[in-house]
């Protein structure tokens, strides 16, 4: 039986059995668990004669902005740049709003997206820098990687968009498990065709190894490339997984009038531009989703959405800040909130009731739910620091997905952060800890380390336990260039 005949009916099968929605505070009991959902509907097919209902994989999609502010989207509550594709993606999820990555800044968060493991403990901890001679500054060759299984489960796998994860040809996206690549290899890239810029900025576009000319914005070519991967694996007996990583909003910032124009209204130059960069985001996601709509995927992908990193502040060497992260403390860089704190979803018609998840969950977690997912749990490797979300978010587990999440910035001695339930400690270097607590703090504004100084031990014995699963970083981030001068 063809997949498409298979996944029409499944997900009316498993909506009817599944209206819920996850709250942390409250949680209704589901009606019918996931697992026995999925055995009654199996046996429904095998008394129709069908072949087995859960050979319906899901497509995985993953979409990664790149710099977006944590309210600068409107399923956030941001008023400003209207989001309307995203907000239909938010309308169709579970809105995690403690959703976070894994680290800061950008080549960290993707290390742990693409591995399922907190990056310290194999030493990707900085960017590494655009050196095409250096085997070790790149997500390392003894990491397995997320499209990897995904092939052993039986995906085509395909990556567009900002890659960053090593300049050495044995770090190619083809060579760490993509069948299908197209994109910027380095950390970032100049916007328009032609555009003069500084090193990894201005290298050709990749397809597969192979150099391409960029044609137009970028980030409506990635959107085109992005669609055209949803069209052309439409219907073929193989699922799919694509990983989409826009390099938008990030800088430098450059978009088109179509956007400019629509944000003139805009005073401040700088936030005028981003906010037409992220609208030009808005409208490629907007073309995926078109896409798995007219191919009829739509009901049966799941969908993750994040940022890789809070909004950045660049007031200091653009003039002012142009993201906005309300109502979280610190940007990009920092293990506050603002830093790894962000727009978070998870979408599944088939499978996943819409609504709003509160538990704190992070996106190591999109690996071994991806498996799962796949009914292919037993690929998902015992070294994992991600875990399967599907239990907690189809009601079938009670109780939190992770007791604790961890973060480091700057390797052993640097920044770290914890967060067990409501309470984050934050601890800069050499500095006392600071205690928060986020249920009633959220912009962590109130340091309570004074006040509970049993609750601080505890985390800060935690992190110590923590960091024996970590090493020093293998590479260090590339050092900002010389300033141009004038001749
Ligand atoms: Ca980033």
């Amino acid at each position: 039986m063809h997949r498409s005949e298979v996944h029409i009916l499944v997900p009316q099968a498993s909506r009817l059995l599944n209206r819920r929605k996850a709250t942390w505070s409250h949680r209704s009991k589901p009606i019918v668990h996931l697992l026995t959902m999925r055995l009654i509907v199996s046996l429904v097919f095998a008394l129709l004669g069908l072949a087995p209902a859960f050979a319906a994989k899901p497509n995985v999609l993953l979409i990664v902005a790149d710099d977006l502010g944590y309210n600068d989207v409107g399923f956030q509550g941001g008023k400003e740049i209207p989001t309307p594709n995203l907000d239909e993606l938010a309308a169709q999820s579970l809105r995690c709003t403690n959703g976070y990555v894994s680290h800061p800044f950008c080549s960290p968060t993707r290390a742990g997206i693409l591995t399922g493991r907190y990056q310290h403990r194999f030493g990707h901890e900085n960017n590494p820098a655009w050196l095409p001679e250096d085997t070790i500054a790149g997500l390392p060759l003894t990491e397995t990687t997320f499209p990897q299984l995904m092939k052993q489960a039986g995906y085509t796998t395909g990556a567009v968009g900002k890659w960053h994860l090593g300049a050495h040809p044995q770090f190619h996206p083809n060579r760490r498990g993509f069948d299908e690549y197209f994109g910027a290899l380095g950390g970032g890239h100049q916007y328009f065709p032609g555009d003069k810029g500084g090193v990894e900025y201005t290298i050709p576009l990749n397809r597969n190894g192979q150099d391409e000319a960029q044609t137009k914005y970028l980030t409506e070519q990635f959107g085109d490339e992005a669609a055209a991967f949803v069209g052309r694996h439409a219907g073929e007996e193989k699922p799919w997984m694509l990983y989409l990583a826009f390099n938008a909003p990030h800088t430098p910032l450059q978009a088109p009038p179509k956007w400019l124009d629509q944000f003139a209204h805009i005073a401040d130059k700088n936030r005028q531009i981003y906010a037409a960069m992220v609208a030009a985001l808005d409208e490629a996601v907007g073309q995926v989703l078109k896409k798995l709509e007219e191919t009829k995927q739509s009901e049966n992908t799941l969908i993750f959405f994040v940022s890789d990193n809070g909004g950045p502040n660049l007031a200091a060497k653009s003039g002012s800040n142009f993201t906005d992260n309300t109502p979280l403390r610190g940007a990009k860089g920092a293990v506050y909130e603002g830093g790894m704190r962000v727009p978070f979803l998870v979408s599944w018609p088939a499978m996943i009731q819409p609504g709003v998840y509160e538990p704190p969950v992070i996106a190591l977690d999109f690996l071994p739910t991806s498996l799962a997912a796949a009914n292919e749990a037993g690929l998902t490797p015992k070294n994992l620091d991600g875990v399967n979300l599907l239990p907690f978010v189809c009601g079938e587990r009670t109780g939190t997905p992770h007791d604790t999440l961890f973060w480091r910035s700057g390797g052993p001695g640097g920044n770290n952060a914890v967060r067990r339930g409501h309470w984050k400690l934050v601890r800069l270097g050499q500095a006392e800890p600071e205690l928060y607590e986020l249920g009633t703090d959220i912009g962590e504004t109130k340091n309570l380390a004074a006040d509970r100084p049993e609750i601080v031990q505890d985390l800060v014995s935690a992190i110590a336990e923590w960091e024996k699963g970590t090493i020093a970083p293998i590479f260090q981030s590339p050092k900002p260039g010389p300033k141009k001068t004038k001749n």
